[in-house]
């Protein structure tokens, strides 16, 4: 399927209206549908594989902002510190530490965020509250300078009960809120809330979020999923 231009515009022009990010997920699309939306203003975009992204990266425009948003080992870190420009799912302190090492190495500062388990499903990743607060409280400890904690990222679960969706991502927006009034080392760079996707992105601005990762709505399902 093709890329879909005329959703992107409706979608883009909404956000802007309200001030929220829109990522554009392209993982397993060619990069000539990324330069599609390239070339409709569109910068920031989703990947979730390493390597996939390394060779997007190296082939595509250098002013592309790349989010990572897939689940990262931490020996994968090195290969996409010198470039990405935000990484989504870090979800334990090991990792956190690595892209910390990894940014003190390239003498540069790596945004973050700390992917919250917010979902039923046991599948997906994240911290559960008692993680999030070990981290937080060890955080002047741990001496992280360099990865820079900008806010949450959550996956609500794949439901279609949108009750469900919606209390999640209230659940992820309280712990916002709450982490930002209780810590204020981190408080004035903290101020992204990473939440929604195609099907639920609309319930999830209404509950607080500031940045959506869109995949399918703009490139078509995928079908060759790694
Ligand atoms: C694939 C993916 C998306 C985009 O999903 P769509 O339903 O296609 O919009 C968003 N976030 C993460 C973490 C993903 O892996």
């Amino acid at each position: 399927m093709a890329v879909n231009k005329e959703a992107y515009l409706q979608i883009k022009k909404e956000l802007d209206a309200k001030n929220v990010t829109l990522v554009a997920v392209s993982k397993t699309k060619p990069a000539s549908d990324i330069l599609e939306l390239y070339e409709l203003g569109q910068r920031d975009f989703g990947e979730n594989y390493v390597q996939e992204l390394v060779e997007k990266a190296e082939q595509l425009p250098k002013d592309i902002r790349w989010h990572f948003i897939g689940h990262l080992q931490s020996n994968k870190v090195k290969y996409i510190a010198p470039f990405v420009h935000l990484i989504h799912g870090v979800d334990s302190e090991k990792l956190l530490k690595e892209i910390n090492k990894q940014a003190v190495k390239l003498n540069k500062a790596i945004d973050v965020l700390l992917q919250i388990h917010i979902a039923q499903e046991e599948t997906k990743f994240g911290l559960d509250e008692g993680e999030l607060n070990l981290i937080i409280s060890q955080f002047e400890n741990l001496k992280i300078e360099n990865a820079i904690i900008r806010g949450f990222m959550g996956m609500a679960s794949f439901s279609e009960d949108m009750n469900l969706v919606r209390s999640e991502f209230q659940m992820l927006k309280r712990l916002f809120d709450k982490v930002n009034a209780q810590y204020a080392m981190i408080n004035d760079q903290f101020s992204t809330l990473s939440m929604g996707m195609s099907g639920d992105y609309a319930i999830a601005i209404e509950e607080g979020s500031t940045m959506v990762r869109i995949g399918s709505l703009l490139f078509g399902a995928r079908n060759n999923e790694q």
